[in-house]
């Protein structure tokens, strides 16, 4: 039984002073969460989870995960901008992007940031910078189905990133000529996924790469970057993955690899979003409207534009009334938004208490590419961001668009009347 990190009283209180919609993050929920990640990697001295901005793109949350000793991965340099602007320092900032303008790796090199390579090509920029950085990490993609137990968890072979086996040599060769003292070795293979096997996987495999390129090239490796992909039960019927039972299975790798290559100062990093943020963030709603014709639905204040991912990849989002999180779960509805598209919907003949108009709907496990994937469409507005804090109190910490916003930027015919 999944339920909302706030009860139906205090959510009452939030939302006289916060009016819906919003996105509401629970600041204690993510530094416990935080701690655990950090206990189950405490075997390597190096280990540091670079949080990727992209998920929850605030400055406050940030915040919260560089006081529990987090850096940032940032792909552009508007959320360099970011990083830079909530004071993370140098190699504090992982630079992690594809398809990268020259621009954007000046700003990376200018900030200090390690830079992770995309691709073989990317090297002809780092001849551009003004100093050769120090430390260079390189993204792998294996090709082909990426498999544990025999089952496919993903396909890399059909994604735009990383370097293959013969790539990753060729970089680090040019790379050692250009004076690069230091390699990372990174891979992103599998999404979202809450089996506690992925990462001491994902782990092996780079592991036994960097052994195998250090004896090939001479590269002196000093990191292994596992990346994003530990997965959250977004479904109530779901596993959550057991961080401690991870960070243990990295450790058994490491031993059995790395230490008896002599690479065991190595520092493991992450760069993960979701494990750190969705379960510690909710979509907080109204119902709005209902309406019944050949199905019933539920209109609420929010939208897709407010959470593309049931709309974009038929994602699951747990939903609680609040207040009826015991009643008897006796009415089927479609609970949708109000865009002009008919995949703006929240959730699918979805089994629910009866609902009444002015019911606060909390949209569960909504704090990770969650409000970063919004957008304009139809005129909506972007939300507020709200953060329940540590001792109960509540802070805006990003104010709802205006039409002010909306209309920022663009250069309208006659005088606007706003
Ligand atoms: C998106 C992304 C992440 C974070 O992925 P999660 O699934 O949110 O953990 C990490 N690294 C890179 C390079 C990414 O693109």
């Amino acid at each position: 039984m999944k339920r909302p990190f706030v009860d139906a009283t205090t959510l009452r209180k939030i939302v006289a002073e916060y009016p819906t919609p919003f996105h509401l993050y629970d600041e204690q929920g993510i530094r416990d969460n935080a701690r655990r990640l950090h206990q189950a990697f405490a075997w390597n001295a190096g280990f540091k989870e670079y949080f990727a901005v992209k998920a929850t793109p605030n400055p406050t949350i940030l915040t919260i995960l560089k006081e529990e000793g987090c850096g940032v991965d940032c792909a552009t340099s508007t959320e360099l901008l970011l990083a830079d602007a909530v004071g993370f320092k140098g190699q504090e900032i992982m630079f992690s992007s594809n398809m990268t303008s020259l621009e954007d790796f000046q700003h990376a090199h200018q900030l200090g940031a390690i830079i992770n390579l995309d691709d073989l090509t990317d090297v002809e920029y780092i001849k551009q910078l003004p100093t050769i950085p120090k430390t260079i990490c390189l993204r792998y993609n294996p090709g082909g189905n990426f498999s544990i137990s025999n089952e496919i968890m993903d396909t890399p072979g059909e994604a735009k990133y990383g370097m293959t086996r013969s790539q990753l040599s060729l970089a680090i060769t040019q790379l050692l000529d250009l004076g690069v003292e230091q390699f990372g070795l990174h891979a992103f293979l599998a999404s979202n996924t809450t089996t506690n096997d992925y990462y001491p996987t994902l782990a092996k495999i780079l592991f036994e790469l960097v052994r195998d390129l250090q004896e090939e090239t001479g590269a002196h490796f000093t990191l292994v970057n596992l990346s994003g992909g530990i997965g959250v039960p977004y479904h109530p019927d779901q596993k959550a993955a057991d961080i401690t039972a991870i960070g243990s299975g990295v450790e058994v790798a490491f031993n059995s690899i790395l230490v008896p290559a002599g690479l065991g100062d190595l520092s493991i990093v992450a760069e993960l979003g979701r494990f750190m943020l969705a379960p510690y963030g909710h979509l907080v709603a109204t119902a709005v409207r209902r309406k019944d014709i050949y199905k019933h639905y539920i209109g609420l204040d929010a939208s897709a534009a407010n959470l593309m991912r049931p709309a974009m990849y038929g994602s699951y989002h747990h939903i609680t009334i609040a207040g009826k999180e015991d009643a008897p779960h006796d009415h089927i509805y479609d609970v949708v938004g109000g865009l002009c598209e008919n995949n703006d919907k929240f959730a699918i003949n979805r089994k629910l208490p009866e609902i009444e108009l002015g019911d606060l709907v909390v949209i569960h496990d909504t704090g990770a590419h969650g409000f970063s994937m919004g957008y304009n469409y139809n005129g909506k507005l972007r939300s507020a961001e709200v953060l329940l804090k540590a001792d109960g109190s509540t802070e805006l910490i990003r104010r709802a668009e205006t039409p002010e916003d909306y209309f920022a930027t663009l250069k309208l015919p006659v005088r606007s009347s706003l």
